[in-house]
């Protein structure tokens, strides 16, 4: 079986461009903007170095941990949150929650990973597992999953009105934002999930029944790829290319490439 590269560009992103993402170009204004609608408070949660094992020296305690970040006065305390974490992963909750912090309702969301794509070239989940590369993906199978986040959008239409695509740094996210979804039960999630499987789409049922509530926050970087989680219309989904594509590369990366 052949040995992993991934796609061209693609690497941990260092402690120091961690930094100057949040602090440079991290766009609270865009952040704001995908959560416009939100009702009632958002938490937010950061992973620092569960999978690439960098992280700022002094929180090595707590490096593999998720942390909630749900204290905070407005969006740039939560920027200032994440630049004293400088987290590998960002992400907010999909729970929608009542002022006593009870749950009443949750963000409906899709997640198509490339390990969950059956590569001609690196075999199946399974096959990638057994060599340790359950994390790793190709250009092939990066390919593949956006033609399945094209179908899966094209799918979940035809149910819903709302459907927003997001390139996650590895595969992508479809988020549901009709009222009526936010509302669904475990059980109707569950079975959608199971359709939608059926169908033939490589998604991720922990994400979509509910039980895995976090997912990555657009526009955060993704520090095992160094990309930058974008939403993306219809339109862009369809000719997306995560290596070349320029609003998903980040300062630090785009500069190297130019430079190189
Ligand atoms: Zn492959």
């Amino acid at each position: 079986m052949v040995r992993y590269s991934l796609p061209v560009g693609m690497r941990y992103a260092t402690l120091e461009e961690r930094k100057e993402f949040y602090n440079e170009e991290f766009s609270l204004q865009e952040v704001s903007r995908w959560l416009q609608n939100w009702k009632g408070k958002i938490k937010f949660a950061v992973i620092m170095g569960r999978h690439t094992q960098i992280f700022p020296k002094k929180y090595a305690q707590d490096a593999l941990t998720t942390i909630i970040i749900d204290e905070y006065e407005n969006l740039r305390e939560v920027r200032d949150q994440i630049v004293d974490f400088l987290p590998e992963a960002v992400y907010y909750d999909r729970n929608v929650y009542a002022s006593d912090d009870t749950r009443i309702g949750q963000e409906l969301a899709f997640d198509l990973d490339p390990e969950n794509i059956t590569c001609p070239i690196h075999g199946t989940l399974a096959d990638k597992m057994k060599r340790g590369q359950g994390l790793a993906f190709c250009d092939v199978e990066l390919e593949m999953v956006r033609k399945e986040a094209v179908g899966l959008y094209d799918f979940l239409s035809s149910l819903f009105s709302s459907v927003k695509a997001v390139y996650s740094g590895r595969g992508f996210h479809l988020h549901v934002l009709d009222s009526k979804a936010y509302q669904m039960s475990e059980k109707e999630r569950l079975e959608l999930a199971t359709q939608v499987k059926s169908a033939g789409f490589h998604i991720d049922e922990w994400v979509t029944s509910g039980e895995m509530r976090l997912i990555r926050l657009p526009y955060s970087l993704n520090g095992l790829v160094s990309r930058i989680v974008l939403p993306l219309t219809k339109d862009e989904l369809e000719s997306f290319d995560a290596v070349h594509d320029k609003r998903c590369l980040p300062r630090f990366l785009s500069e190297h490439l130019i430079s190189s």
